[in-house]
């Protein structure tokens, strides 16, 4: 009945323990979704590689709000990707987590205003990259240091880079915010970095000798072996429907005979309309229309695969199930079969996990 991510366990237990394992210092990042498995699933998994011997004393969360969910299953630190901001949920955080927690900021008002709280606070400096995300630029690092240097019970746990996904080297920039922090000299010897390669963090090691480099890593990590993962939806109902017979929520018709599939899996999954792939030209929906093709009829492609190819939504995904057409000729599966669907696994609510 159910939306599926299949896990291949030996398989992915397997991905995870090597790359904790070639990844000294690694901060696996359990956020949002938590990339298609829940984040009581991560945080699970992670405190089962720290406690194989492979590191992993810190975990990141996107939010405040996550932290509850992680919390009882992790034992270490906990990270917040978020910037700390003086309102909102980083003002309500639990007392009991306030000494696993280390904030993440990036304005300088913000050192005083969270020191002002908390003054004991755990902290990362966030250094603005070429992301222009969040974070502080260089004369205000060195404010912010400044102001640090002051507040003796600050706990501050090292600098933090957000570096956009990989378009060529990152070592270049890297460099130039390295600098930036020496400068500061602030006594903390950790970077927390994102979306470097391997060879990139080997070569930031080298050249850093001093300094204990920590990659930040979700998607190669949770979702990097994907042979280890299935999406799967389930047959929830066939009709045969003729040229004519009308269907759905807006009374269209079958432009030819077939089958209409009812899968499980729709927008509150985040089962979407896929956009029309190819030539959309008026003489190619002519050419389309003329060979009888259902996208010229305004069927679109769905994320569901029967017998190898992605079949066509018969009208936008429900809310919990779509609707598909099956032409003709095309084998048609039974109630109860599962058929494949490609999902962006971070926008994915699953119904179940299942792990082998
Ligand atoms: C999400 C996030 C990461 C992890 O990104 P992936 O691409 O999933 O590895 C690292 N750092 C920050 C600040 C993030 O927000």
């Amino acid at each position: 009945m159910s939306l599926t991510l299949s896990v291949d366990g030996e398989r992915w237990r397997t991905h995870l323990r090597s790359v904790a394992a070639s990844h000294p210092g690694l901060v696996p990042v359990a956020k949002g979704n938590g990339y298609g498995f829940t984040l009581a699933r991560l945080a699970r998994r992670a405190q089962w590689l720290h406690d194989l011997g492979l590191g992993v004393d810190t975990l990141a969360v996107g939010t405040y709000e996550e932290l509850p969910e992680v919390a009882s299953r992790f034992d270490g630190s906990l990270l917040v990707l978020t910037p700390w901001r003086p309102f909102g949920a980083a003002l309500e955080l639990d007392p009991k987590l306030a000494r696993r927690v280390v904030h993440t900021v990036g304005r300088p008002g913000d050192v005083d205003a969270l020191l002002a709280r908390e003054p004991d606070a755990r902290l990362v400096l966030e250094r603005r990259t070429s992301m222009q995300r969040h974070g502080f630029l260089a004369r205000d690092l060195w404010a912010a240091a400044r102001t640090l240097a002051e507040a003796p019970r600050a706990r501050v746990e090292g600098f933090a880079f957000h570096l956009p996904l990989a378009q060529g080297s990152h070592l270049g920039e890297v460099q130039r915010l390295m600098n930036d922090v020496v400068a500061c000299q602030l006594p903390t010897r950790t970077i927390w970095v994102s979306h470097l390669t391997p060879a990139e963090l080997d070569a930031l090691r080298a050249a850093y000798p001093d300094y204990q480099i920590r990659p930040r890593i979700g998607t190669a990590l949770w979702l990097g072996d994907r042979a280890a993962l299935r999406a799967s939806a389930t047959v929830l109902d066939v009709h045969p429907v003729e040229r004519g017979d009308s269907f759905g929520y807006r009374g269209r018709t079958a432009p030819k005979p077939g089958h209409l599939l009812v899968v499980s899996g729709g927008t509150a999954h985040g089962i979407g309309l896929e956009a029309p792939t190819g030539d959309s030209s008026i003489r190619a929906r002519a050419a389309t229309l003329a060979r009888g093709g259902l996208d010229a009829v305004g069927f679109v492609r769905s994320p569901f695969s029967i017998d190898g190819k992605h079949r066509l939504f018969a009208e936008p995904p429900h809310m919990q199930a779509s609707m598909l057409f099956l032409p003709h000729g095309a084998p048609v599966p039974e109630v109860g079969d599962e058929v494949d669907v490609r999902v962006r696994f971070t926008t994915t609510r699953f119904d179940r996990v299942q792990v082998s």
